[in-house]
C-alpha cells in the first residue's frame, strides 16, 4: 500500500493525493491551484498523473481549492465515480457552474488583452460545459455509511469546516487510514464539532493554521454587534467581503442572533451575490449537517437565513441601485478576498467615505485586494484606479473555520497514529507543527509534490 502527494503538499491549494492499494488507485480530492496565471495554468491542464488510470474518486469538501479541478479531470478520461456527502454534491452543482463561468470570463478578458498585441487566443481552463458533464460522476455518501469498494471499506465523518465536510476513513488490508481533508473547529455557528475518530494508523492532516492559535469564537459576536452599533451611530454603511460558502452563512446567522437578543439597531442587511444567495438555499436544504443549536432555531422559527432585516439580490440591476443609496446598511457579498465580483463595486463606491466600514472576516491571500486591506493601506486600486480609503477597516479572525495549532494537536493524540503526513500549509506553519508532533513522538513527514510513501 502505498501513497502519492501531488497536490497541497508544502502549499495550501490544488489538493490531490493518490492512494495505491491492490492495484486500485484512489484519488483523494482533485482542488484547482491557485496562483500566479501561468503556473496555476500549467498545473491545473496538466495532471502529473493519467486521468483515466484513477479507479475512484473521494472528495472532503466543496471549496474550490479540494474541488474545482474536477471538471479537467473528467474532461482528460477520468470515468469512474466520485463519491461525497449529499450536502456537498448539492453544493458543487452552484459552485463548479460558478468557476465554469469565472473560466470563461477570465479567458475573455485575457483574449482582449492578447488581440491587441496581436497575440494567440486561449481557451478558457474549462468552461460552464465541463462543470455541467462532471456533475454527472458524483455519487452522494452520507455520513457514517460504509462503502464497500473491492475490498476497501470507505466511510465519510463530519470535518466541522463547511457544510458537508468530511474526513475521509479508508480501511484496507487491516490498515486504518484517515484524511482530515479541512478541518474545522468546535463552536462554530450551524455546522457541528468535527468528529472524533480513533485508533489510527497513517494520519493525513491539514496543517493551514499549524502555527497559530485563534481567538475563542464567542468573542466574534459581541465584537460584530460593537462594529455594527459604532458604525450605525455614525450614520455609515459597512460593506462585508465574505465567501459565498459558510462565511456568509454564518455572518447572517450571527445577525439573526443579534437581532432577535435585541441586542442590535434595525438596520438592512442585503447578501448582494448570485452564488451566495443559491449558496444559502442549499443551507436550508441541509439540516442533517446541522448542530444541536441550528436544528433548534430552524425548528423554532423556519429559516434562519430569511428574516426580516435581510434582503437577497440576485440582480444586477438591484445591486446598483444600492449604490444610490446613503442610509445605513450591512452589505455582505463576494468574493471573499476581494479579488472579483460586485465586493469591488461596493467598496469602489463606499471606499472615500469615512461614516463607512469595511468589515473583514476571512482569510486574505498576500497579493490580494483584502489584504492591502487587512493592512490598513491608504490608497488602494479598484479596478485599475486609485482610491484613497477613508472608510475604517475592521478584522475580525473569530470565524475561522479552519483548527488552529491547538486543535491539530488534539486531532494528533485523538487518533494516535503511527504515521502523519502534514499537507495542505504553507511551509513556515507545517514545519513548525511537525517539531511539535515530532516532540511527541509520532514519525511525522511533510511531502514535496511528487513524493510516495510506503504505509
Ligand atoms: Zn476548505
Amino acid at each position: 500500500m502505498k501513497i502519492e502527494f501531488q497536490g497541497a503538499a508544502r502549499t495550501v491549494t490544488g489538493s490531490k493525493h493518490i492512494l495505491h492499494i491492490n492495484g486500485k488507485n484512489i484519488l483523494l480530492d482533485c482542488g484547482l491551484f491557485q496562483g500566479r496565471r501561468k503556473e496555476a495554468e500549467d498545473v491545473n491542464r496538466n495532471f502529473p498523473f493519467i486521468p483515466s488510470a484513477i479507479s475512484a474518486m473521494f472528495l472532503s469538501h466543496a471549496h474550490i481549492d479540494h474541488s474545482g479541478n474536477i471538471p479537467n479531470l473528467v474532461k482528460y478520461g477520468y470515468s469512474g465515480k466520485i463519491y461525497t456527502t449529499p450536502a456537498t454534491v448539492d453544493l458543487l452543482k452552484e459552485m463548479l457552474l460558478d468557476s465554469g463561468h469565472i473560466q470563461e470570463r477570465d479567458a475573455e478578458y485575457v483574449n482582449k488583452k492578447h488581440k491587441k498585441k496581436g497575440l494567440p487566443e486561449i481557451e478558457p481552463l474549462y468552461t460552464v460545459k465541463d462543470a455541467e458533464k462532471s456533475l454527472d460522476t458524483f455519487i452522494p455518501l452520507p455520513y457514517h455509511k460504509t462503502l464497500n469498494l473491492d475490498n476497501l471499506n470507505i466511510t465519510l465523518y463530519d470535518a466541522g469546516h463547511i457544510l458537508g465536510s468530511a474526513q475521509i476513513l479508508i480501511e484496507a488490508e487491516g490498515k486504518r487510514i484517515l484524511f482530515t481533508g479541512d478541518l474545522g473547529r468546535d463552536e462554530l455557528p450551524i455546522i457541528r464539532n468535527p468528529e472524533k475518530i480513533s485508533d489510527i494508523d497513517t494520519l493525513i492532516m491539514e496543517s493551514t493554521y499549524g502555527n497559530r492559535l485563534h481567538k475563542d469564537i464567542e468573542n466574534a459576536r459581541k465584537d460584530f454587534k460593537d462594529i455594527v452599533s459604532k458604525v450605525f451611530q455614525r450614520k455609515g454603511k459597512i460593506i462585508v467581503p465574505a465567501f459565498s460558502v459558510g462565511r456568509t452563512q454564518e455572518i447572517v446567522y450571527t445577525l439573526d442572533i443579534l437581532y432577535r437578543e435585541n441586542k442590535m439597531p434595525h438596520i438592512p442587511i442585503y447578501v448582494d451575490s448570485p452564488l451566495s444567495v443559491n449558496v444559502t438555499e442549499v443551507f436550508s436544504k441541509h439540516p442533517e449537517c446541522f448542530d444541536k443549536e441550528a436544528l433548534e432555531e430552524f425548528r423554532k422559527d423556519g429559516n434562519r437565513f430569511g428574516f426580516g432585516e435581510i434582503t437577497y439580490i440576485r440582480d444586477t440591476k438591484d445591486s446598483i441601485a444600492l449604490n444610490k443609496r446613503t442610509d445605513p446598511m450591512i452589505i455582505i457579498s463576494a468574493s471573499g478576498m476581494c479579488e472579483h465580483g460586485r465586493i469591488l463595486h461596493h467598496l469602489k463606491n463606499n471606499i472615500q467615505n469615512p461614516r463607512n466600514a469595511i468589515l473583514i472576516v476571512g482569510y486574505q491571500a498576500e497579493n490580494t485586494l483584502g489584504r492591502r486591506l487587512v493592512e490598513k493601506e491608504k490608497n488602494v486600486r479598484i479596478f485599475g484606479e486609485e482610491y484613497n480609503r477613508k472608510a475604517e477597516v475592521f478584522v475580525l479572525n473569530e470565524f475561522s473555520a479552519h483548527a488552529d495549532r491547538n486543535g491539530l494537536l488534539k486531532k494528533v493524540n485523538e487518533t494516535n497514529p503511527k504515521k502523519v503526513f502534514l499537507v495542505h500549509g504553507e511551509p513556515t506553519q507545517m514545519d513548525s507543527l511537525a517539531q511539535e508532533i515530532k516532540k511527541r513522538g509520532y514519525d511525522t513527514y511533510t511531502p514535496k509534490p511528487g513524493e510516495i510513501h510506503t504505509l
